[in-house]
């Protein structure tokens, strides 16, 4: 048996690069870029009290996520990070429409980033894929076109894509063509959806080809929802410490956590953002182990179960399972 949390080969699936950036990362990279920074913008205060609000942290951190430089050394942060927490394999997720702003181009960016993917991976041994936001409030023609350029790149580490930023304004239904345009390119779909209590958008993300969901817990009371995510083979990419600071839930037993494992309902835990939300991997799971919501047994389970839902080839995925069985 396991003697703690940190001894738990672990798998993370929703993790923002932005928002993951360790706060010393951020402060260098500005001193360098001779960027002023508000730094009590780079995490989220106590007093908020939405998910506008909560994502309002991520324009101070993207003022100096605008070189490639700082993209580079910013996965290779993110990485070392989750290296702390055991994880064996991560999902890193990142909207290339938001490092733009300093001329940058697609093939930079992306190029960019595979090479702190590939130093990451070097130095930490640790498998990493990326998965590619397109942003809810953007125009469609960015969005396809952005999807256009990841068909034509063919990445090795690009495994997935998703929509992120405010999802009440842009529920699915808005969003649906350029979701169905991505979808038929063959691109595996995960989606934010259900983080602002609305049951319906996680239904319909499902319906649009959602393999995962990001957050999903307007559904955690719901037993007929809950059924249907089982039945459909979806999984929970959940994050409690940023739902509480997003009011997303108002306690952690909102989460439902303990009906959720009897029923084998699928879903992991996740930081979210490890910087804004002041959080790693390890101490979401300490939370819920200290409110009694899980045992150290269940959170070995839950990421055993959770690398079946990883958007890996079937031999990649034999392998990772191996490591996390070990
Ligand atoms: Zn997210």
């Amino acid at each position: 048996m396991k003697k703690c949390v940190q001894d738990i080969s672990k798998v993370e699936l929703h993790c923002h690069l932005d928002g993951s950036v360790s706060s010393g990362l951020i402060k260098q990279l500005a001193a360098e870029q001779q960027i002023p920074l508000i730094e009590d913008n780079l995490i989220v205060s106590e007093a908020c009290e939405s998910l506008d609000e909560y994502l309002q942290c991520f324009d101070e951190i993207l003022k100096v996520l605008q070189t490639t430089d700082s993209l580079k050394r910013a996965v290779v942060d993110v990485v070392n990070q989750a290296d702390h927490d055991n994880v064996k394999y991560i999902e890193i997720r990142f909207a290339p429409m938001l490092h733009m702003e300093k001329g940058l181009g697609l093939p930079e960016i992306f190029e960019a980033v595979e090479a702190g993917v590939e130093t990451a991976v070097a130095s930490t041994g640790i498998k990493v894929n990326l998965l590619v936001c397109a942003m809810r409030q953007q125009d469609a023609t960015v969005n396809t076109a952005l999807f256009d350029y990841l068909q034509q790149r063919n990445s090795q580490f690009v495994c997935g894509i998703d929509f992120a930023g405010p999802e009440v304004p842009f529920p699915p239904n808005t969003i649906e063509t350029q979701i169905e345009y991505g979808v038929n390119k063959g691109f595996n779909l995960t989606l934010h959806a259900g983080e602002c209590g609305c049951m319906h958008n996680v239904m319909e993300s499902i319906r649009l080809g959602a393999k995962r969901i990001g957050h999903g817990v307007a559904i955690n009371q719901d037993e007929v929802a809950l059924q249907e995510v089982k039945a459909q083979n979806i999984l929970l990419e959940m994050c409690p410490k940023s739902n509480i600071q997003t009011k997303a839930i108002q306690d952690l037993s909102d989460l439902n956590l303990p009906y959720l494992l009897q029923e084998e309902i699928p879903f992991l835990i996740n930081t979210d953002n490890r910087t804004v939300t002041q959080t790693s991997l390890n101490e979401e799971y300490q939370l819920l182990l200290e409110h009694h919501l899980i045992t150290l047994d269940q959170i070995e389970t839950i990421n055993q179960n959770a690398i079946n839902f990883a958007f890996l080839p079937e031999n990649e995925r034999q392998h990772i399972k191996s490591k996390l069985m070990s």
